[in-house]
């Protein structure tokens, strides 16, 4: 029966018409796939339990190292922008450069998922004790990485090129006073010396799970933190005519940059976001203070938008302070992202691989969001390619999102991670290693 049914496939499979395209890989990487995948989730689990902060992943580092080292990497660099890894593996034959990046770091959240991995992890951040926890799942991006690190380095001698393994620190942004992430690897030079035709990176979400979702152009905004000192002239609150009120002045700024987005700027072409999130000033009911702090934040999913935004913001501030005969001081903080754009070229061609590798429906259209991601900084640098990875267990539609002390990945989701890492650096360095290939068809 069985035999029978096999040579009916067989038939099948031969009377199939020459453009047909399979899914996957080579039996070969399908098969280190199928090896591998056990230790990417014993990997994650390893890393979600120990959790590290921003420019403090030592033990993190140290795995990835170690793991990079014992697969014969042709260069394993540690420490890089404090404990970053950069992992270079050469092909047997000449080709692209090609860089994947995955990031470290956790989050200052006390974990709440009842997992027995779960994070019990504490440590000062800022000056304060907070708990520890993969909250925005870098643990996953860090295991995925590791895992296609050692299906490529497998598979070496049939790689034409080279490919830079980025395992980044503090893609939250690094502890106050410090630098960090992606923006100090870069400025360590790390494409300096080697740069890459293209970078590729993945974040999981609470989206339906093994799905991977696409788009291009801007995909995350621009995030530039600024801070507002508007300083008028304290008096007794029943006498403010003697003084100049900076907290009225503060709430009119507060209102006015509501209107830069709704009436300044083009609301379809240009998602424009500013919210302030902290206001400080004054020390009792009945004493007017002479200064007011706003801090918040500005958002935008293109360069020129952003400039703009940053512009009004500035003249809004000062403007409206002036009227009232206060000043108005604005400061950007430093650590700032870029928009993350999704270079078109790379993306065709890094969706087009992903289809192939995992089949196009669970490859969707992926909509922009206002989160911000360092990545942008390397996508800034070279062509990049961007996308996210659904981790939701099935049949949950409404799972906790990145940052909640309740964010889960359903581990079986992550395989999809990746094929698809695999898919879009195999495309530039062995597009033999793929299943019954287009090109493999037509020179039939
Ligand atoms: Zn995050
Ligand atoms: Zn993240």
């Amino acid at each position: 029966m069985m035999r029978r049914l096999m040579i009916a496939m067989m038939l099948a499979a031969l009377a199939a018409p020459a453009t047909a395209q399979e899914t996957g890989f080579s039996p070969a990487i399908e098969a280190a796939i199928e090896a591998v995948n056990p230790r990417l989730i014993a990997w994650r689990r390893d890393i979600h339990q120990n959790p590290e902060l921003g420019n403090r992943e030592t033990r993190t580092a140290a795995l990835v190292a170690r793991h990079l080292r014992a697969l014969r990497f042709d260069e394993v660099r540690t420490g890089v922008a404090h404990t970053g890894v950069v992992g270079i593996l050469r092909g047997g034959q000449p080709g692209p450069v090609i860089a994947l990046r995955a990031d470290m770091d956790a989050l200052p959240v006390t974990e709440e998922v009842d997992v027995p991995f779960r994070s019990r992890v504490r440590t000062q951040y800022n000056g304060e004790e907070v708990g520890v926890m993969h909250a925005c799942g870098h643990d996953a991006h860090t295991a995925i990485l590791m895992a296609a690190a050692e299906v490529l380095a497998q598979r070496r001698s049939e790689i034409a090129g080279t490919i830079m393994f980025i395992f980044q620190p503090a893609e939250e942004g690094a502890p106050d006073g410090e630098e960090g992430g992606a923006e100090l690897m870069l400025k360590e030079g790390l494409f300096r010396d080697m740069r890459p035709e293209a970078v590729f990176g993945l974040h999981v979400g609470n989206q339906e799970g093994g799905r991977i979702f696409v788009g291009e152009g801007g995909m995350m905004a621009s995030a530039d933190a600024w801070r507002i000192v508007v300083r008028g002239r304290q008096t007794h609150a029943s006498r403010p005519h003697q003084g100049i009120d900076p907290i009225t002045i503060a709430a009119q700024i507060t209102q006015a940059l509501q209107l830069i987005p709704s009436r300044q700027i083009n609301a379809v072409d240009t998602p424009v976001i500013i919210s302030v999130g902290r206001v400080r000033g004054g020390v009792r009911n009945n004493i007017i203070p002479d200064s007011i702090e706003l801090w918040g934040t500005l958002r935008t999913l293109n360069a020129d938008a952003r400039t703009d935004a940053m512009a009004r913001i500035r003249r809004t501030a000062e403007e409206i302070a002036q009227a009232s005969g206060a000043t108005a001081e604005l400061t950007w903080d430093p650590g700032n992202y870029p928009v993350l754009v999704n270079e078109s070229a790379a993306t065709a061609r890094g969706t087009a691989a992903i289809r192939r590798a995992l089949g196009a429906e669970l490859v969707q259209p992926g909509r922009p969001i206002m989160g911000a991601e360092d990545f942008s900084f390397f996508a800034n640098e070279v062509p990049g390619f961007y996308f996210w990875l659904g981790v939701n267990a099935p049949g949950v539609a409404d799972a906790a999102s990145n940052h909640s002390p309740r964010f889960y990945v359903h581990e079986p989701a992550l395989e999809n991670g990746l094929r698809a890492m695999l898919a879009v650096a195999l495309d530039r360095v062995s597009p033999s290693a793929f299943a019954a290939s287009e090109t493999t068809e037509s020179a039939r």
